[in-house]
């Protein structure tokens, strides 16, 4: 197969209403770093384009915990007839502060943490973070905190041993072992409370936060706090092609998919469903994750709002006989480590949405592996609506891997598929898309539901 470049022959008319359509992009980046912020900007976006709770409605939302939210629209068919489903996951690699995390050393407080998902634990020293989280106090109120978005906030930040220092403890290691889980703790204050003796830095922090938010010590036991970089999106290259941001794995799904269903102009010919998942990044487990039955209770529940009888039944052929499509990142072949992917089979920046047959590790284990015969409609459905995409493996054969959520929505029988937009440096504080690739997901998602 010949490979070009998606840009290739865009006039300036077709790279403006791409980059017009990045501006939503980066403003739900900023907008959305943990997956409650993801949840609470979906659903709102929901209600504001005629969703309703009601699910008799045509146009249903529903939000599970705070954390997943589930988007659906009546089509001209029977729903028992199957939907067209599309999942895309809105929680992101961090770090999670542990819930006994405060001490004081060195005149100095600190916060531990526990980090979430695949990250590189190097890329997280010695830059802006900040601290996104819910306390649930035992009052049973809720504290929300925002610190170190506002240019006016302080930030906080990890700290990494200087070069003068570091030979011996982490530059003769191997990368993966130079920094420890256990050494990734938060910067967090340093002026004593007057007239403390013993731990008078951790107390002076502490007498701050009950100030500011009514919390105590033993309010973090109850407590989401999770630890993103403070940086914002923004533009990368002279030429202003690609985003640059934290959380692009999987908002760079989630918002061409929010957008696709929100977007729809008419009563789709299928009904359509859109699910934002959480805890794809720890294996899609927990009640808010792709491997709970949050679809299944809201497809019985729509049945059962039209009057369906033996809603379960109708429930399960519902979904065997849907078609679905696993919205998630590909990692994009990397222009100075290109040894470690196959080339004829990776997938490119601004190469267009890649279309990802199978996942998995070390001979396909793990992986859905979508039918020839469903990845052939796939092919046909982008044809005909002139998306740009491409195929693309995750690396080499042997080299690593990795795998989502489409295994867990083809147990129900239905067939699906990977798709979604490469990315540089995936994983890691600062991800890189082209605001191509994020635009032809949106085209693909919506030609999928519009089908
Ligand atoms: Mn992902
Ligand atoms: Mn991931």
């Amino acid at each position: 197969m010949e490979r070009e470049s998606g840009w290739k022959g865009k006039s300036k008319e077709a790279i403006g209403e791409v980059f017009a359509f990045c501006e939503g992009y980066k403003r739900f980046l900023d907008s959305a770093k943990t997956e409650r912020e993801a949840a609470a900007f979906i659903e709102r976006s929901l209600l504001d384009n005629g969703f309703v709770e009601a699910p008799s409605a045509p146009k249903v939302c529903r939000v599970n915990k705070g954390k997943e939210v589930i988007a659906f629209r009546k089509g001209r068919r029977d729903l028992s007839q199957g939907m067209r489903v599309i999942i895309a996951h809105i929680d992101a690699p961090r770090l999670d502060l542990k819930q006994n995390p405060l001490y004081e050393e060195i005149d100095l407080a600190l916060l531990r943490t526990h980090y979430y998902g695949g990250i590189k634990k190097y890329q997280w020293l010695a830059m802006p973070l900040a601290i996104h989280g819910v306390v649930a106090k035992a009052d049973g109120s809720i504290v929300t905190l925002t610190l170190g978005e506002d240019e006016s906030d302080p930030v906080f930040s990890i700290d990494d041993l200087l070069p003068h220092l570091s030979r011996k403890h982490q530059d003769e290691k191997k990368l993966s072992e130079a920094i420890e889980g256990e050494k990734l703790t938060i910067l967090f204050g340093s002026l004593p409370l007057l007239g403390e003796e013993k731990d008078p830095v951790k107390k002076g922090v502490l007498h701050l936060l009950g100030e500011r938010y009514g919390l105590s010590e033993e309010d973090f036991v109850s407590a989401e706090i999770e630890i993103v970089p403070a940086f914002k999106a923004r533009d990368v290259g002279i030429d202003r092609s690609m985003v640059g941001a934290y959380g692009q794995d999987d908002r760079a799904s989630a918002y061409p998919l929010l957008r696709a269903i929100t977007d729809l102009e008419k009563e789709p010919s299928w009904p359509v469903l859109a699910v934002f998942a959480d805890k794809e990044e720890i294996g899609s487990e927990g009640n808010t994750g792709a491997q709970s039955h949050f679809v299944q209770i809201f497809v019985e529940d729509v049945l059962e709002a039209l009057g369906v009888a033996d809603s379960g039944r109708v429930m399960r052929r519902a979904l065997f006989r849907s078609k679905g499509v696993s919205a998630d990142v590909n990692g994009a072949i990397n222009p100075t480590f290109q040894e470690m992917h196959e080339k004829q089979n990776a997938c490119y920046l601004g190469g267009g949405i890649c279309v990802t047959k199978f996942t998995g590790h070390m001979g396909k284990v793990g992986a859905n592996d979508a039918h020839a015969e469903y990845v052939a409609e796939i092919r046909q459905l982008l044809a005909k609506e002139e998306v740009i995409w491409q195929t693309g493996e995750l690396g080499k054969i042997d080299e690593g891997g990795g795998g989502t959520v489409a295994k867990f929505l083809a147990q129900y029988g239905m067939d699906i598929i990977d798709m979604g937009a490469p990315l540089l440096t995936m994983h890691s504080p600062f991800e890189i898309s082209s605001k191509l690739d994020i635009f032809e997901s949106y085209r693909a998602f919506k030609a999928f539901f519009s089908a």
